[in-house]
């Protein structure tokens, strides 16, 4: 399909010239008004991608561990269990690093019984740097619907849709892998591959054309091998068909691939034209002061954490949103980019309602130091942290546990650095480390 092209004004005057380049228009929008509806897969084309990919699959797919399980009548739902788990956290990120963390998960909670005893505070610490953390939960709660209803993995795309956290792709994925179900998966990798086989100009975003790429996939799905066909497209859009550097010489469907024939009849169109590009979303940004508290319980203030029998405040963050349920530092939102003394005087007053922790008066403060600065990535948001450490000698803290106003605890070093923690609180306590340890060094020199 042509993308639209803009016609030259040839009928301007010198003054509406320069106004025009004044105005520095915008770049046409890439999208073309072609109906998706109207794009099918012929008989012919289908059975050829079919073949040609599931033969390219048998030759070159990736060995990697959740393919792994047989789907024998036996295994049939540990095999549906590995699927769902490997699919959630392929939604995270790259197949080289879930390697680890499905062979952690899977050792640890070998089948859905196993995960269905798990405590949301276990399924974090596993998920600990993945991201995305209401995934995890929802594995969980997932796990505990299945057993509820008798542990049996549902079978069918609509069924499994009724477990929490299953979506359509990977009701889709768990289908067809696990199930032999002739129903399609679509994620980025389906659209890439299938909008370049039918050079596809439609905006991918957009919910009809997604719509009509699942149907699409669907008219390609092989129903004799639903799991491996979906497998092989998702296989070529990770390998082969990427989005920047198509390796076309070596694709089993280049001749069934409109992109690629463009490009033979015109030398400006390229395969990677399609899907068409669209802008991201703007990232909101958002500003927090986090405040590393320190609690000494030794007379001795000390620059060294691990033998100081300190321990650090961490609170819980509400069960919805963002992080849900996770421990973290405590941290106070900012309206902005703001200086060390609003910040300080923010966390303090976050301090005093949260734990009625008055330290000026009460505690000791053994230290304040500003730490650094963290840049964290949330898909659509850019967080920046201060972080202060704050080491005081008190008991308030204590005392306040009793009376319910926001759940914290105090954990020791070494616990510390076992546990499940999101990748922001992580970093800002490799960060107060690495501060102490600079600071021992200036003392001890
Ligand atoms: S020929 Fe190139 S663009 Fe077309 S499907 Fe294959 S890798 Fe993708």
């Amino acid at each position: 399909m042509e993308k639209n092209k803009s016609t030259p004004d040839t009928t301007n005057s010198k003054k509406r010239t320069r106004k025009v380049r004044q105005l520095k228009p915008k770049p046409e929008p890439k999208f073309t008004n072609d109906d998706i509806e109207d794009f099918h897969f012929r008989e012919d084309e289908i059975d050829d991608i079919r073949t040609s990919l599931l033969n390219w699959y048998d030759a070159n797919q990736r060995d990697l561990p959740w393919r792994r399980i047989n789907e024998t009548h036996d295994e049939i739902d540990t095999k549906a269990y590995a699927v769902w788990v490997s699919e959630i956290m392929l939604q995270q990120t790259r197949v080289q690093t879930v390697i680890n963390y499905f062979n952690r998960w899977i050792d640890k909670w070998p089948t859905v019984h196993h995960l269905a005893q798990a405590s949301v505070e276990e399924v974090n610490e596993m998920w600990a740097g993945l991201g995305y953390y209401r995934r995890a939960r929802f594995l969980l709660e997932g796990a505990k619907m299945v057993i509820e209803e008798g542990g049996k993995f549902p079978r069918s795309v609509s069924d499994l849709r009724r477990v929490k956290g299953i979506g359509e792709y990977t009701a889709g994925a768990i289908a067809s892998i696990a199930f032999k179900e002739a129903v399609p998966v679509v994620d980025g990798n389906v659209i890439r591959v299938i909008a370049r086989l039918k050079t596809i100009s439609a905006n991918p975003k957009d919910k009809a054309t997604i719509k009509n790429i699942w149907r699409l996939a669907g008219q390609l799905v092989d129903s004799h091998r639903p799991g491996d066909f979906n497998q092989a497209v998702m296989e070529l859009g990770a390998t082969l068909c990427t989005p920047l550097n198509p390796n076309c010489s070596s694709c089993p469907v280049s001749t069934q691939c409109s992109a690629l024939l463009k490009t033979k009849n015109d030398s400006s169109a390229l395969v990677t034209d399609y899907p068409t590009k669209v802008a991201k979303v703007k990232q909101r940004h958002d500003y927090s002061a986090v405040a590393v508290v320190e609690i000494l319980e030794s007379e001795q203030p000390t620059v060294n954490t691990s033998d100081s029998g300190s321990k650090f405040l961490l609170v819980k963050r509400p069960e919805e949103g963002l992080l849900a349920g996770l421990w973290e530092f405590p941290s106070v939102s900012l309206n902005g980019k703001t200086d060390l003394v609003t910040r300080r005087r923010a966390v303090d007053d976050f301090l005093k309602k949260s734990f009625g922790l008055n330290f000026h008066r009460s505690s000791d403060i053994v230290s304040r130091d500003e730490v650094g600065e963290y840049v964290h990535i949330f898909t659509h948001i850019r967080l920046k942290m201060y972080i202060e450490l704050l080491v005081l000698r008190s008991q308030d803290l204590h005392r306040k546990k009793d009376k319910g106003l926001m759940p914290f605890k105090y954990v020791d070093a070494k616990t510390l650095e076992t546990m499940g923690l999101s990748t922001g609180v992580r970093k800002a306590y490799n960060m107060v480390q690495k501060f102490r340890q600079s600071k021992s060094s200036l003392i001890s020199t």
